[in-house]
């Protein structure tokens, strides 16, 4: 049995239990951290994400896919002190999120091989000087489309999946940034696959932000995964977002497709307090809370629901 590695040590696939596919515990910036600390306050930042992470498990959730990496603010250790707070495993990420989408400033003057040896390090070696591994790479493309840069990231990438029998998950726009005028998915799948990626080793995200099923059939017929993975974000309605999943299962996409929020638990980008205000149902929990319930009586079955919580994730997981 293939073993995926958390934030509790490596996990026997049928140990991970209800699995959420893409939630973050923190997001912020390291150099705003690193250059003004005074601003900062980590153990409030741990006591919160400790808080929320409690009220997620009352749903029977037992493992999470965080996918933090390089540039969002990645912070293994504040992963594994929450684990140790509350028995919640992470699956963490490495890879990078790009700078806008557009290029990678850290590593202009470097070779791309230098970059993969660095992910293939945390998935071999550990993160950030700890012996937890990563569980799949992470990339990022937008409405900037396939910029050089990004296009060498996605390569990268590839070429460390390939090395090291590692799922991929790419942050994607289902809308902009394609070289056919609709999302940018499939040009992102076309480097994975050209480069030799078998295509059931790759999570799309954010595909649920369009509610054209002709675009999301199409990449779903490159043999990905799709992440309908940002309820609660006012970019569709829920309605929009809940007809979409519905149209997919009807279409036969069941096994191919993950349920979740994006939720971030504490980021830079809103400040504390202000989150519930701004955007009243982003937040961890939103899915279980008035989600699930709506699916079911819109006749999504139990079965299906929790494949998008567990089956689909796992089988996106496992090498
Ligand atoms: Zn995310």
């Amino acid at each position: 049995m293939p073993q995926i590695p958390t934030t509790a040590g490596p996990m026997e696939i049928a140990e991970l239990g209800k699995t959420m596919t893409h939630e973050h515990a923190f997001d912020g910036s390291e150099a705003l951290r690193t250059q003004f600390p005074h601003a900062y306050d980590r153990d409030e930042d741990i006591r919160v994400i400790i808080e929320e992470t409690k009220k997620i498990q009352t749903h029977g959730v037992e493992t999470i896919v965080d996918p933090t990496c390089m540039d969002l603010g990645r912070d293994v250790r504040l992963n594994i002190e929450v684990t140790e707070a509350t028995g919640m495993r992470y699956v963490m990420s490495t890879g990078i999120y790009g700078q806008g989408y557009t290029f990678l400033p850290m590593f202009i003057r470097r070779d791309l091989s230098q970059i993969v040896d660095l992910f293939v390090h945390d998935i071999e070696v550990g993160i950030q000087g700890t012996e937890i591994k990563a569980g799949f790479l992470k990339c990022a493309a937008d409405a900037p489309g396939m910029q050089p840069d990004i296009v060498a990231l996605h390569e990268g990438i590839a070429e460390a999946s390939l090395r090291t029998n590692t799922p991929i998950m790419a942050h994607s726009n289902p809308v902009l940034g394609g070289s056919q005028g609709k999302g940018v998915g499939l040009d992102q799948m076309k480097i994975f696959t050209d480069k030799g990626v078998d295509p059931s080793m790759v999570q799309i995200a954010h595909v649920g932000d369009t509610d054209d099923l002709d675009y999301i059939e199409a990449l779903l017929d490159t043999g990905c995964y799709i992440g309908l993975d940002r309820y609660g974000l006012p970019i569709l309605t829920r309605e929009q977002r809940n007809q979409t999943l519905i149209a997919l299962v009807e279409r036969g996409y069941g096994d191919r497709i993950m349920i979740g929020q994006d939720s971030v638990i504490r980021m830079d980008g809103i400040p504390p307090g202000q989150r519930r205000e701004m955007m009243p149902d982003w937040y961890p929990t939103f899915i279980f809370d008035e989600i699930i319930p709506e699916l079911t009586q819109m006749g999504v079955s139990e079965a299906q629901v929790d494949k998008m919580l567990g089956a689909n994730v796992h089988a996106w997981l496992t090498p």
